[in-house]
């Protein structure tokens, strides 16, 4: 098992519209325990197929924030939603960077498991909003298509500020081009 490398914004991949799984197999196991092996690697709270360049509908959230338990979730799907909140946001494609973007405050999701079988994730608060941020990826959408863009910041490391960061606000065009060179330097 592989830790993935994260597609970073700005990638095609992370804008195509994620195709629907047809079959439970030993490879779709196999990218479920690399994705959910990446997400805990780089401590995210949940990543999608695209992050890892599968354009599959599938993906992997933590039970809670804490712990390094595990939720697959294959083909899922809002069936319900109410209220709204408003947050910071964070992608691991989109390292560094938050944003405030309103989200649900409940919402359950319908999905396949890795058996196959169907389960039911209902998410509050924090979950709620990553089910509803990793549930866009499979639409090729990203947190930033919805950020109120007078919020978008860098969280740069600073050993002096109490959070051991500090926030240094940027905006869209600024942040599109800084991921374009992380990129572009990848490559070489
Ligand atoms: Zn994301």
């Amino acid at each position: 098992m592989a830790v993935r490398r994260i597609v970073y914004c700005g990638d095609a991949r992370l804008r195509r519209k994620a195709q629907r799984v047809r079959e439970i197999s030993d490879d779709l196991h196999e990218l479920l325990d690399e994705m959910r092996e990446t997400m805990l690697e780089a401590d995210g709270l949940g990543l999608a197929g695209a992050q890892v360049g599968e354009c599959l509908a599938v993906v992997v959230v933590r039970a809670d924030s804490e712990g390094t338990e595990v939720i697959d979730l294959i083909n899922p799907r809002i069936v319900e939603q109410e209220g709204e909140q408003d947050g910071h946001e964070g992608c691991l494609s989109l390292p560094t960077l938050r944003g405030m973007v309103l989200r649900p405050s409940r919402v359950v999701v319908e999905a396949f498991d890795r058996e196959g079988e169907e389960i039911e994730v209902e998410g509050e608060g924090l979950m709620a909003r990553c089910l509803a941020h990793e549930l866009d990826h499979l639409q090729g959408r990203l947190f930033i298509d919805a950020v109120d863009p007078e919020s978008l910041a860098w969280l740069r490391p600073d050993r002096r500020e109490d959070s051991g960061y500090r926030v240094e606000p940027t905006t869209l065009a600024e942040a599109q081009e800084a991921f374009d060179r992380l990129r572009s330097g990848r490559e070489e």
